[in-house]
């Protein structure tokens, strides 16, 4: 990176113009939470266990900050791998997806445990997970002055290589300019975490990442969030519930080592 250096430097108030903003809370669809609920029930009935398990939150492209539905990827056989969310797995699901559907973040079930919080593991899969959403979902949220110390203005045709050696940046005008402000693009994305219980309990926060585009300077946060359930006219019908059945049944196959087991020891 050209600039680097640049993000080193604390802009003494910077001018900042907000674009956009990001969501400071989980709106959802109410067939998507429906459907999160019904897959543990699903996974009680037909593997006969309360097993944890993953899917993905989905939104459009156009709207990705409503959680749509709930996307329930082949969740990997092997109890170590289980709990661990890689980008491949999450390119591979997002390209299964029809066009305009997008993965907004994941979600996943402590099934009967009452540890209703985020473990270490899921940590590491949330920052995963971020990597990938915001990669995709990135939008320029606000534009930000680049204080620069020591910027040297030349002019086309009028300056020399010594010119060049001075100042920490050159900016080369075609006619003799005599200051200069630079404002920078800076890209921000989200993605939503949301861990549900068998009891019925649910707990959600979203992360956050932001990157200059000129100084490369990047900074991520994450806040727990509140959950907002939105009436979007779909209701989860038995056809519904049959086809996700048959997924559950399909994608979702516990081991004869109880995940459970390894699964507390991780998230407590
Ligand atoms: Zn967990």
């Amino acid at each position: 990176m050209r600039f680097q250096r640049l993000s080193e430097l604390k802009p003494p108030r910077a001018h900042e113009r907000v674009l956009a903003t990001l969501p400071e809370e989980i709106r959802m669809a109410e067939y998507a939470m429906a459907k999160a609920f019904q897959i543990n029930e699903l996974v009680r009935s037909i593997h006969k266990g309360s097993y944890e398990w993953y899917g993905y939150t989905l939104g459009s492209r156009e709207k990705p900050e409503l959680v749509a539905d709930i996307g329930l990827p082949r969740n990997d056989r092997n109890v170590t791998e289980y709990t661990s969310v890689g980008p491949e797995r999450i390119a591979e699901y997002q390209e299964s997806l029809p066009r305009g559907r997008v993965i907004t973040g994941w979600i996943h079930s402590h099934g009967s445990l009452d540890f209703k919080g985020f473990s270490g593991t899921d940590e590491k899969n949330q920052a995963t997970v971020l990597d990938y959403v915001t990669a995709l979902l990135r939008k320029p949220v606000a534009k930000r002055e680049v204080v620069i110390q020591d910027l040297v203005m030349l002019a086309k045709g009028d300056y020399g290589e010594t010119d060049l050696e001075r100042g920490s940046v050159s900016l080369i005008t075609d006619v003799p300019v005599r200051e200069a402000r630079i404002l920078e693009a800076v890209y921000g994305g989200f993605c939503y975490g949301i861990v549900i219980g068998d009891q019925g309990w649910h707990r959600q926060e979203i992360r956050y990442k932001w990157r200059g585009i000129l100084s490369g300077q990047t900074t991520e946060s994450r806040k727990d969030a509140g959950m907002t359930l939105v009436a979007t006219g779909r209701l989860l019908t038995q056809a519904d519930i049959d086809a996700l059945a048959e997924e559950v049944r399909e994608k979702i196959k516990p081991e004869a080592r109880a995940p459970r087991e390894r699964y507390e020891k991780e998230c407590t």
